[in-house]
């Protein structure tokens, strides 16, 4: 979907210095009192006691109203199809199992499809997924064409910033009350400002999945990695479930649950031991199990951690998400989606998804239109199956000689999530070189998207230590909009019980290739619908 350019090149409005001197005031305060928090940067102490704000931006970032509609629509559409992918075996062992898929040279993946693979030949004690999902795009801006969004990736594992997304909504809603901002600009006015309730919509989707599982006591584990700064952000999700949902939670990390979980042999049933708890059987029933961690191979450092994750995936309590739902999740998967018929494949065939599954032409390539071109490095002339014989020879295929021409155009990605692990631009040729052959099959190239300029935005970091002022800094920016989704599906039924449930912006320098919040690289942004 497209729609006609609009002028951005006026943002951010101008401010006198005394202006932005006391919206920074009004703005840190709000963001301190209203729990737009991280923790302090360095070892995190077991009890906190003192946090910053997040990093954010002053004003909301100018979007066109029809893409941000647009991509909310389109969620409803991804999330069926991220939830039919995962319950596909046969695709997910093609595309990431060990014989033929990335886990065959990613180690890491080739783990995860190893643990699930021997699971699913012990037969699965829970047959229903969860899945808290967040759609990423940035608007594409080619010249002579009308603007649209493209989508970045699809993420099924930990998505984050959800909370602090809508603390940041209400942080600029409240400067536009208190402040009118000055009257510095005529669109900012509370209809442009599009309501953000993310905080309910994913504590809805984790509730929705411990009502499916339907034991009284039971509670929800939070997986947390250790030291993670970004609590806040989960903390919010934590108190929505118990004040909307009477819903208890439990945190714990891999390495307590090493020692704290354990799984029924005959009944399956996920108990685990919480030394702050009095409790009669002294472990508490898990419901749900909901990974803020687990996706990156520094979590795993030896096979207890992975033993610790399989131990979870046994269980019939729900994960949110399954491991077939993480592999699904894959940059690799997201290139898969692009080739001819694969789209069709999920969304269009009637004999496996029946009548009511169905989405029309006009919805499927909507939702194409929003991919990047996209093929593996390990591809031949076709672009379509793996070129075996200059792999094994150490030739260069198709698909590398193409990224090597066409770098300046692309990035290359790995099976990776978290930010920081992509290759850009210029340095990909000397990252091409240094690629053992082998390895090719884990990366995919991917066209940049090319985001209009000339707009930006007052970003404001905390300094970590009292001296440090506050000051906002002017900056060219891009933004990059995230649509939520939930689903619930597997089992019996071929229904897949899915919602939208918000947005983020994360709004970044011009000349960061990266975005990231917790990386450092972007702030949090809301959105001016113009
Ligand atoms: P991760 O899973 O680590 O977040 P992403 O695919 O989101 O990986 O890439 C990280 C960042 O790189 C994105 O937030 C975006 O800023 C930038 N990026 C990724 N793909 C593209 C692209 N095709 N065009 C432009 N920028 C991109
Ligand atoms: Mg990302
Ligand atoms: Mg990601």
């Amino acid at each position: 979907m497209t729609t006609e350019p609009f002028d951005i090149s006026s943002w951010p409005p101008s401010l006198t210095p005394i202006q932005l001197e006391a919206l920074t005031l009004y703005a840190t305060t709000y963001a301190l009192s209203h729990g737009l928090l991280y923790l302090l940067p360095g070892p995190q102490p077991a009890i906190p006691s003192a946090a910053i704000h997040a990093p954010f931006s002053l004003f909301p970032s100018p979007f066109p109203r029809k893409l941000f509609e647009t991509g909310k629509r389109i969620q409803r559409t991804y999330n069926v199809l991220y939830a039919r992918i995962a319950m596909d075996e046969e695709f997910l062992d093609r595309v990431m199992g060990t014989k033929t898929g990335v886990g065959k040279v990613d180690d890491f993946i080739g783990q995860l499809w190893t643990g699930w693979k021997q699971l699913r030949d012990e037969g699965l004690a829970q047959h229903l997924h969860l899945g808290l999902f967040r759609s990423d795009y940035l608007l594409h801006a080619l010249s002579n064409q009308p603007l649209s969004i493209k989508q970045v990736e699809f993420n099924t594992i930990s998505v984050s910033f959800a909370c602090l997304s809508q603390r940041i909504s209400e942080l600029h809603r409240y400067l536009l009350s208190s402040t009118q901002y000055y009257n510095c600009s005529p669109q900012l006015k509370p209809e442009n400002l599009p309501p953000n309730r993310t905080i309910s919509g994913l504590a809805e989707g984790l509730a929705v999945g411990h009502k499916a599982y339907n034991v009284q006591g039971s509670r929800i584990l939070f997986v947390v990695q250790p030291g993670e700064r970004n609590v806040f952000d989960q903390r919010w999700l934590e108190y929505e479930l118990l004040e909307q949902h009477s819903i208890l939670i439990i945190r714990q990390t891999f390495e307590e649950l090493a020692h704290s979980a354990i799984v029924d042999p005959h009944t399956y049933i996920l108990r685990v031991s919480c030394s702050t708890d009095i409790h009669p059987s002294g472990s508490i029933e898990i419901s749900t199990v909901y990974y803020r961690a687990g996706y990156m191979p520094n979590e795993y450092p030896t096979p207890a951690h992975y033993a610790t994750r399989f131990l979870l995936e046994r269980s019939k309590a729900i994960k949110c998400p399954t491991i077939a739902l993480q592999l699904a999740g894959g940059k690799k998967v997201q290139e898969v989606l692009a080739q001819p018929g694969v789209l069709e494949r999920f969304l269009r065939d009637e004999k496996r998804y029946g009548k009511d599954g169905i989405f029309s032409e006009h919805e499927v390539n909507e939702l194409r239109s929003t991919f990047m071109a996209m093929w593996g490095l390990d591809v031949g002339e076709d672009l379509l199956t793996a070129d075996y014989d200059s792999i094994s020879s150490g030739k260069e295929g198709f698909g590398l000689l193409k990224a090597r021409n066409d770098a300046h155009a692309l990035v290359l990605k790995p099976q990776r999530e978290g930010g920081g692990n992509n290759v850009y631009k210029e340095a990909i040729p000397a990252f091409l070189n240094s690629l053992p052959p082998q390895e090719r099959q884990a990366w995919i190239a991917m066209e940049l998207i090319i985001p209009p300029e000339g707009t930006g935005n007052y970003l404001i970091r905390a300094g970590t230590i009292q001296a440090e002022s506050q000051a906002a800094v002017k900056a060219d920016v891009v933004s990059e909009l995230g649509i939520f989704g939930y689903a619930l599906f597997g089992g019996e039924s071929r229904e897949v019980k899915e919602k939208e449930v918000g947005w983020l912006v994360r709004t970044k320098g011009k000349d960061s290739d990266e975005g990231g919040v917790a990386t450092g690289f972007s702030v949090l942004d809301s959105l001016l619908l113009v």
